[in-house]
């Protein structure tokens, strides 16, 4: 290890040299209060900035193992210093002058969702504590500007560090609140299976959001207000008492008029899978961490999926069994993601009518006695659900406010009437009996093997190195193809694309042998991630990206949807 003298000495040197002799720099130095790491040196101001770590031994960093004894609490705390840094560096507004990324500073931008990411880690044997960063190494031209970077070095990262890293620097009260509201939250998530419930949302939740641009909560919003008859309190280790609505096991229907605020109360539901920062106004709306958004996806790819739940005989002869195509329509993409939610280990589904197939959801009576059932390829969902939960155990929360033929199949009828829910169950099957479903001569359905081996495929056996890039929130890349991930509604953060798109690489490179299955590839990714963090995906000779851990829901959903996987 080099000093951090020995860095201004080897800065003053390369000053106004060409832009490579930066590449010099790769070293690690001992700062007083950490050791700074430049793991990776961009190859010219245009490129991606360099990216560098800020190592602080457990001692210095002073954190109370107190504040990180559950791995959900260590998730908190990484989170709050992250977002703590990210403040500092964004408060400053220094810019270096210079060409391409010149002087900027970059760390992961943190929404409302608390998830594990390499930005920050903190190991739990010890309390040592690694920051990454990416700083954009100045130049005038190509012309190297140390000057500017030593300012960086020797200033700025210094200071933000002491600002956000150590704890004797920080409101330890802050600090408590965030490791409490931690354990609150996954003493919600553990206690529901307990209390027979798939979903919990506390009474004065704030559920909409600002904007179709804004995850923030919306101001002046109407505050959650559980039905009298659908609460439970519950008794959170350092909250106390909490109030909400629970939302029992089985088939839960949400209706009411439109604009009444039923799809804002189910994409709560959505991001329910995560824990949320304090002041997001869904603290304490947790589903069960498998629920999965289940929605039409016209033109996606199958590979050799068994939608026979849902369809069969189909025109052309085709196989549902073994369900492939390019292009999938409405009804089949719809039915393809509830089969890989179920063999992803899902147990409670969410659909919102709003983004669903009509033809994959209900048939009606009259439809049925015009077009009959041997001329119907889609058993629709309606036939399923109550099977799904009674055989399988996999619950289904729906929006549905267009059709009453749900109210047959549920258990519970929850209706928004502005922004209020009531609980209308009885009612609604007291209605129902005057409209009773056509007799349907239902087959019991044969249930899905989930044994589909993927091989590597072909573009990945050539050993060379592969291009990986996200595009936002929507699609993550591997060489030439485009991983769409748009309708794989509950990815929150572009790093959880970065991260889908290691895993395929990691599962194609070590997992897929032909032998595994895609559970037992799923299982494997998150006992890895489980044992040794996001940063065992990739090789680090070009440092370590920003990821963040997505679940092994969204890693099938992302396998399922990569055009080139070898089934
Ligand atoms: P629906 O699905 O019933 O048609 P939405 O959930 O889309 O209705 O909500 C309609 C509008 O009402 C949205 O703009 C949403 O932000 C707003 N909204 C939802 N819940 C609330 C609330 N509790 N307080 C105020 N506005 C709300
Ligand atoms: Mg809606």
């Amino acid at each position: 290890m080099q000093t951090a003298a020995d860095l201004k000495n080897l800065l003053t040197r390369i000053d106004r040299r060409g832009y490579p002799a930066y590449k010099d720099t790769r070293e690690s130095y001992q700062f007083p209060d950490y050791v700074l790491s430049i793991d990776h040196v961009q190859g010219d101001p245009f490129a991606a900035p360099s990216k560098l770590s800020i190592h602080i031994p457990g001692k210095q960093a002073g954190f109370p193992p107190a504040l990180y004894r559950t791995p959900c609490q260590r998730v908190a705390l990484q989170d709050a210093l992250t977002r703590r840094f990210g403040h500092q560096a964004s408060q400053a507004s220094f810019q270096a002058k210079g060409s391409g990324h010149s002087g900027l500073i970059a760390v992961s931008r943190c929404g409302q969702e608390v998830l594990e990411r390499t930005a920050c880690t903190l190991d739990p044997k010890n309390g040592d504590l690694v920051l990454r960063l990416e700083v954009g190494f100045p130049a005038n031209g190509r012309t190297i500007n140390a000057r500017e970077l030593e300012k960086i070095l020797f200033e700025l990262l210094p200071r933000y560090a002491a600002a956000s890293l150590f704890y004797r620097n920080l409101d330890a009260r802050q600090l408590q609140a965030v490791a409490d509201l931690a354990e609150d939250q996954q003493y919600i998530r553990t206690i529901l299976p307990q209390l027979g419930l798939c979903a919990f949302v506390a009474n004065g939740s704030i559920l909409p959001r600002a904007s179709g641009v804004s995850s923030l909560p919306l101001k002046g919003a109407i505050p959650f207000q559980s039905p009298s008859e659908l609460e439970v309190t519950l008794n959170l280790p350092h909250r106390g008492a909490l109030t909400g609505m629970g939302i029992q096991r089985g088939v839960t229907l949400i209706v009411g008029g439109g604009y009444h605020g039923k799809s804002t109360l189910l994409q709560a539901l959505e991001l329910g899978v995560y824990p949320h920062i304090a002041g997001d106004g869904r603290e304490y709306v947790i589903t069960d961490p498998t629920a999965v958004k289940i929605r039409a996806e016209d033109g996606r790819s199958i590979r050799n999926t068994d939608i026979s739940l849902f369809i069969n005989d189909l025109p052309n002869g085709k196989d549902t069994v073994h369900f492939t195509t390019e292009d999938a329509s409405g009804s089949t993409s719809q039915a393809a993601n509830v089969v890989e939610s179920l063999e992803a280990g899902a147990s409670l589904l969410l659909m919102d009518e709003d983004t669903s197939a009509t033809n994959f959801m209900v048939r009606d009576a009259l439809m049925q006695q015009v077009i009959h059932r041997d001329m119907e390829p889609i058993t629709p969902f309606l036939e399923r659900v109550r099977e799904l939960y009674d055989q399988h155990g996999i619950s289904t929360i729906l929006v549905a406010g267009s059709s009453g033929a749900y109210f047959h199949p549920a258990d519970c009828v929850i209706q928004m009437d502005r922004y209020v829910p009531h609980d209308i169950t009885a009612r609604a099957k007291e209605a129902a009996r005057a409209f009773p479903l056509p007799d349907a001569p239902l087959q019991p359905a044969r249930a899905p093997a989930f044994d589909r081996r993927p091989k590597p495929s072909p573009a990945f056996q050539g050993g060379e190195r592969v291009k990986l890039k996200t595009l936002g929130r929507d699609s993550v890349c591997l060489n030439r193809e485009t991983i769409d991930l748009r309708s794989v509604e509950q990815l929150t953060d572009s790093e959880q694309l970065t991260a889908l798109g290691y895993c395929l690489l990691y599962a194609q490179k070590h997992l897929m042998d032909g032998r595994r299955t895609l559970r037992q590839i799923a299982n494997a990714l998150e006992q890895l991630l489980e044992t040794q963090g996001l940063s065992a995906l990739c090789e680090s000779r070009s440092g370590i990206p920003f990821l963040a851990r997505p679940r092994r829901q969204e890693m099938l959903a992302c396998f399922n949807r990569y055009r080139d996987l070898n089934l």
